[in-house]
């Protein structure tokens, strides 16, 4: 799988062996922070001519974007990764959420707007460029992508800013890039429609431009449980004609697939994986469609296969059902990170305007009355949430 170069990446390089450069290579990428420049009209030449003057200052990101350029300061996407230092080290969200430290585990991309800069011109190279590294580094957009500000909420405000400058939201963001990663590696042979092995209840059959978020939405669920009741899809690029399972039969046992990872050790290929666990490497690429084969990174997983779960009808609903049930969800962690607190009455933002969207109230990022009694019958809804109208790690978890 190739990703389409749609754009150049101009290699413009600070000298190594300053505070903008130390020359440190990352050994792992685990996420990106999505920043703005905060400096309205100033191009990505102009930062990094900037950084060059100024090479006794530590503050840096590796690439930056505006309309007519993608520019590289500090090697990401052209050279093996090196070190900058793009979130301020006291910041603790992305320990929390990635159990990595931004500045050695994430790439920084630098959205550069406003002024005489045409925003659609260079929101389109920031996407793309977002898309390329999550190609590049087996990261899902979804997860793996956040915005400054979320992980430094008190003293940033990028690239919420730019990005409402250029009439788009973080989640808008999120999907477009998604659908630029769909379009960049979409092969010229289309895969023949997936069919679930136990479409018993209620079905959708995608139709061109359909994605998981869009039918979550339409439908009242979540990606997470879109993905556990259609296991054998492909969650970057739903095939059009492809019948997905939206909500189980009720009343009857049906059958369910559990799937199995393999952790990536040195030396492994999709070759030799496929021999390993009896699977033909058309389908492990068809069930790894973020990951590159040809560089496959040590301890990354690759989903090798399902084994079948029969679940009990309903009524013969036992405890450890519940458990194994809320089990899977929690296994998996949410698509959208936890903002590390119980979110209720009074909150405000963008996961606020997630929520209202997951349970169907109109988002407008206060959590309201509304939303709060929304929440409850959303959490009603499980045996195993608790409806205190508050959304908590498991209320979240589920949702997501
Ligand atoms: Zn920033």
């Amino acid at each position: 799988m190739a990703f389409k170069m749609k754009y150049p990446i101009v290699a413009d390089y600070l000298p190594k062996g300053t505070k903008r450069r130390p020359g440190k290579k990352l050994k792992k990428i685990v996420f990106i922070v999505a920043h703005d420049t905060g400096n309205k009209g100033s191009t990505a030449k102009d930062h990094i001519h900037y950084y060059r003057n100024s090479p006794h200052i530590s503050a840096a990101a590796q690439l930056f974007c505006d309309d007519v350029d993608i520019r590289e300061c500090i090697p990401a996407l052209l050279k093996t990764p090196e070190r900058a230092n793009h979130v301020i080290y006291n910041v603790t969200a992305n320990n929390k959420l990635y159990d990595a430290t931004a500045n050695e585990m994430a790439i920084g991309v630098e959205l550069c707007w406003g002024k005489e800069i045409n925003s659609k011109k260079a929101y389109n190279r920031y996407v793309w460029t977002l898309a390329y590294l999550c190609y590049k580094y087996s990261l899902d957009p979804r997860r793996d992508i956040i915005g400054h500000d979320s992980l430094d909420p008190r003293r940033k405000s990028d690239p919420t800013n730019a990005l409402a400058y250029m009439g788009k939201t973080f989640n808008q963001l999120i999907t477009d890039v998604l659908a630029e990663f769909k379009d960049c590696t979409a092969s010229k042979m289309l895969p023949a429609p997936q069919v679930p092995s136990s479409k018993n209840g209620k079905t959708h059959k995608v139709i061109k431009g359909d994605t998981l978020w869009d039918l979550s939405q339409q439908y009242g669920t979540t990606v997470d449980r879109l993905k556990a009741l259609n296991p054998e899809i492909s969650v970057t690029s739903l095939v059009v004609g492809s019948i997905l399972l939206i909500e189980r039969a009720k009343g009857r046992a049906t059958t369910s697939q559990k799937p199995h990872y393999h952790n990536v050790v040195r030396g492994d290929t999709f070759w030799g994986l496929s021999s390993k666990y009896k699977v033909s490497v058309e389908n492990l690429r068809r069930w790894n469609p973020m990951i590159n084969e040809k560089a496959l990174t040590v301890d990354s997983k690759v989903l090798v296969g399902y084994t079948d779960v029969v679940t009990p009808k309903p009524a013969n609903m036992s405890k450890q059902k519940v458990t194994s049930e809320l089990q899977a969800f929690l296994d998996e962690s949410p698509v959208r990170p936890y903002p590390g607190k119980t979110l209720k009455r009074g909150a405000k933002g963008k996961d606020i305007e997630a929520i209202q969207r997951a349970v169907k109230v109109s988002v407008d990022g206060v959590y309201g009355m509304a939303t709060e009694n929304a929440v409850k019958a959303y959490q009603k809804r499980f045996t195993f949430l608790t409806p205190t109208g508050e959304v908590d790690y498991r209320t979240w978890n589920v949702m997501f």
